[in-house]
């Protein structure tokens, strides 16, 4: 059986405030030293995603950027820009042409400079022109009510565009998400014909999807936000999904050590009451 870990960052393997993962060392160890591949899944750019790939040890595995919108590729640092028009630039051109009582409502990344950008994020400058590279999605704020909310995602639902509310940003995108790109990832390792577990965590309603599409689901307490209301299976399949009592790469380090520890005791169990079975 192999293991395979998609993570969302803010909030979950990073904390929400200093950024930082160091909480969750010992079971980034755990997943290095028994070889299983670790996704980062954030709304996160290419650009920030790559060196963070690069300083966690996981350059050989592919990457989850902008929120699902788009994927970086293993060993590469950049998504490669073709000059064409990217959904970034398509997705600014259409809020340019709201309709006035809904101008000025959302307020995203293309609308700041880069200093307020820095007071938005708790990013330094250097940080954030990496943040400000986007190709897929523009994350922001939302000013008006409930009601203009739903007034504006019905306007860009005819433009293709979708909203969603994640752990910090409202973030607008053509629409695929973290839960689309898992299968293309599992495809991409070559696994697509093996048995695979696949483990996600995240923090977020923009995490539900990847969450849902997990065998396992470690929901990660999130004290800035909405409790995560009940996954879908969460009652039927309490045993699959975790809800740490910690926040951010404490709850990480501690999901993961526990459910290491299940499924690896699970497996030697069953290779020594069947041993002809080994590598099933
Ligand atoms: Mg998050």
């Amino acid at each position: 059986m192999r293991l395979i870990v998609f993570t969302d960052l803010d909030g979950s393997l990073l904390d929400h405030n200093s950024y930082s993962y160091d909480a969750a060392k010992p079971a980034l160890d755990l997943l290095r030293n028994r070889d299983v591949p670790l996704i980062l899944a954030s709304s996160k750019t290419a650009a920030e995603i790559a060196p963070l790939r690069a300083e966690l040890g996981f350059v050989h595995c592919p990457a989850i950027v902008e929120n699902g919108a788009g994927l970086l590729p293993a060993h590469m640092s950049l998504n490669a820009s073709s000059g064409e028009v990217s959904e970034y630039q398509r997705i600014r051109a259409a809020l340019k042409q709201l309709p006035s009582g809904l101008q000025g409502l959302f307020v995203g990344f293309g609308d700041w400079s880069d200093r307020e950008i820095a007071t938005q994020t708790g990013l330094d400058l250097k940080k954030v022109i990496l943040a400000s590279k986007r190709f897929y999605s523009e994350p922001g704020l939302w000013r008006g009510d409930d009601g203009q909310r739903q007034e504006f995602e019905t306007w860009l639902e005819k433009k293709g565009i979708k909203a969603r509310q994640g752990g910090r940003y409202y973030t607008l995108s053509f629409g695929a998400t973290k839960a689309d790109q898992m299968r293309n990832i599992i495809d991409d390792l070559g696994w697509r014909d093996r048995p695979v577990l696949t483990i996600a965590l995240g923090d977020a309603p923009n995490d539900i999807e990847m969450l849902e599409a997990a065998d396992r689901a470690v929901i990660i307490k999130n004290p800035h936000g909405p409790t995560l209301p009940a996954l879908s299976g969460e009652e039927a399949y309490p045993d699959h999904i975790i809800r740490t009592q910690k926040s951010g790469p404490q709850g990480w380090n501690e999901a993961i050590q526990k459910l290491f520890g299940q499924i690896y005791s699970n497996d030697a169990h069953r290779q020594t009451q069947n041993p002809k079975s080994q590598g099933d």
